[in-house]
């Protein structure tokens, strides 16, 4: 799930690959740790649990000149977070770094056993290295025994591997977690994710499941699983230094969420025109006719993509007329048996483009027939080669694990994409003409609204800090609204928060409320203004602590009134949202959490 490194070419190979550990640290990790190869294949194999600084540390009192070596940051799944199951694994003459999960690892530890091996860690990591060194004594090369060893394993990889036998290769693979090769003049990288890379160099090749390579200082060659090479296509890589420096703010989830204007304005960008009333997405690849025949929407994805696809299912239900619009929690869906009805287009959201769940729905859905669009920001990434079409949200790099702007502009790109439905169905240009005029606005609403109250959520953040329960409340199209500020309060300010429908409160959760909760209820002046203010008062006389963020100037009983002015309507839940984001960010600042890297969570899910 988390970070890999790798460098072969003519520089010293610790530092290349500590920095490259740090760029990659934002994914969240528990430990981490460096193996390095001198010319005749001694090496140097450092780990440490926590962060990379103590790595670091412990390099700088273990340098070496090696110009080989592998790295990783590790997302523990099979073994407690320590030094002795931190990666690189080494077993004989093998060292290895992993993200994933090796499946079938017990079966094949029982083997080994039975061939001597001894285990040393809990990880199915090392099995993985016992299973590619047993193999390797009787094969050809390390590519032989690691295309042998992989198809024998099931689950899912990315690895780097080095043979003490042989300091002048690295042999990466990669199923279902990427894999990204760097190629220099040279020298060549390897990494999880092209944050790593960038300053190196920007001309990559991205493995596709499946595909094994053979780095060599002179570049790589990449094979399929039973070694018949395959042509590796080099690509730009598209992200530069700014976008993955914190550029003065104190973290990067506060850059994040100040940055959403310019990234919403990104998404929008020639894909809505208020001139002619119109939306339009280049990449859906679908004829008017096709949308036209669409009777029913999926939408699938996880945590806060899934929020998205709720959000835009409630606003575009309200204009596309005759469409159902649902979205579903990809680890849910994908072992329930759905029926999909005729006329469906699978909308697969996932800011990485590489969530697990998520993409074992798309590859259902593929098989079953269904055609998928994807909504993502990585580019290049699985889900969004796998898709028939669909749309790049353009946010930039996401470095905090707690996403925020990527959520705003997921909404925004499937409220396109149904806008596109609606005007293939007919429906009028008066219709949704308001949308297409808010989603426009909508950048500077953001704005104004950020500037305006990131102050007065910094104080409210101090006085509420302390609490360790909330709920979160909204009705219609600030539901969605409240599942995800209690989502984001969770996630960086480690506050138990749960969101509820408004008109849910009474049937349970109503009775929680005591002086240990505090209750942020989204209150708009819109048709259920009277409907959701009952539900406030009702709250109040049970002695709520209620902190209402609203649009409207009447007056309002809580202990605390956030009142935004907005010249929106429709989409007033996204600004909304954007104060929720603050909240969290500065209850986890005042509560000394680790902000961009929140305990227990990783930025990619690529794991079930
Ligand atoms: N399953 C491996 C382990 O627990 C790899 C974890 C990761 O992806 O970081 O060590």
């Amino acid at each position: 799930m988390c970070g890999i490194v790798g460098y072969i070419g003519n520089k010293q190979a610790q530092p290349v690959l500590v920095s490259g550990l740090k760029r990659l640290e934002y994914r969240g990790y528990d430990s981490a740790g460096i193996a390095t190869l001198n010319q005749k294949g001694t090496a140097t194999l450092l780990r440490e649990k926590g962060k990379v600084a103590e790595l670091e540390k412990k390099v700088a009192t273990h340098k070496t000149a090696d110009q080989v070596g592998i790295g990783h940051t590790r997302w523990a799944t099979h073994g407690a977070p320590s030094k002795r199951n931190a990666h690189p694994h080494t077993v004989g003459d093998i060292y290895l770094v992993h993200n994933g999960i090796i499946e079938n690892y017990q079966d094949l530890k029982a083997e080994l056993i039975k061939h001597d091996y001894d285990f040393k860690s809990d990880t199915d990591t090392e099995v993985l290295t016992a299973l590619i060194d047993y193999l390797y004594k009787d094969a050809a090369s390390l590519l032989d025994a690691v295309s042998g060893a992989l198809k024998m394993v099931v689950g899912a990889y990315g690895i780097a591997v080095l043979s003490v036998k042989n300091p002048e290769e690295i042999v990466v693979a990669r199923k279902g977690s990427p894999l990204i090769v760097g190629v220099g003049d040279d020298e060549v990288f390897v990494a999880s994710d092209g944050s790593a890379l960038v300053g190196y160099t920007d001309q990559v090749v991205y493995l596709h499941d499946g595909e094994i390579g053979l780095c060599t200082r002179e570049g790589v060659q990449l094979y399929d699983i039973d070694a018949n090479t395959v042509d590796a296509k080099v690509e730009k890589l598209e992200m530069d230094l700014q976008s993955i420096q914190k550029k003065g703010f104190d973290h990067f989830l506060l850059k994040e969420i100040y940055e959403q204007p310019e990234s919403l304005r990104s998404t929008l960008s020639g894909r809505v025109n208020t001139d002619t009333m119109t939306a339009k997405l280049g990449g859906l690849n679908m004829s008017d006719e096709e949308l036209r025949a669409i009777e029913n929407v999926m939408v699938i994805g996880c945590g806060t993509a899934y929020y998205a696809g709720l959000q835009a299912g409630y606003l575009v239900e309200q204009f596309v007329g005759d469409v159902t619009f649902n979205s579903y929690i990809a680890s849910e869906l994908r072992y329930r048996s759905f029926a999909v009805p005729k006329n469906t287009v699978a909308l697969i959201v996932s800011q990485s483009g590489e969530t697990a769940d998520t993409l074992a729905c798309l590859m259902e859905l593929k098989r079953r027939g269904v055609r998928t669009l994807g909504v993502v920001n990585a580019v290049g990434s699985t889900i969004a080669r796998e898709v028939d079409g669909g749309v790049y949200v353009h946010v930039g790099a996401e470095i905090s694990v707690a996403s925020t702007k990527a959520f705003t502009s997921q909404v925004a790109a499937i409220m396109i994409f149904g806008l596109m439905v609606a005007q293939a169905k007919g429906v009028g240009v008066k219709e949704i003409s308001d949308y297409i005029r808010e989603l426009e606005l909508l950048p500077s609403e953001i704005e104004k609204c950020i500037v305006a109250h990131d102050k007065e959520m910094e104080r409210l953040a101090k006085k509420y800090a302390q609490y360790e329960h909330a709920l979160y409340i909204g009705r219609d199209t600030l539901y969605p609204v409240a599942l995800e500020g209690a989502l984001k309060m969770k996630e960086v300010g480690y506050v138990h928060a749960e969101g509820y429908a408004a008109g849910e409160l009474k049937h349970g959760p109503i009775a929680l409320i005591d002086d240990t909760f505090f209750e942020v209820f989204y209150l708009q002046d819109n048709w259920l203004y009277e409907k959701a203010q009952s539900n406030l008062i009702e709250m109040n006389a049970r002695g709520a602590h209620a902190i209402v963020i609203t649009d409207t100037d009447k007056r309002i009983a809580a202990e605390h009134v956030i009142r935004v002015n907005t010249k929106l309507h429709l989409l007033t839940p996204l600004v909304f949202n954007v104060l929720s984001q603050l909240f969290a960010y500065y209850v986890a600042v005042m509560r000394g959490n680790d902000v961009d890297q929140p305990r227990n969570l990783a930025k990619s899910v690529t794991v079930e």
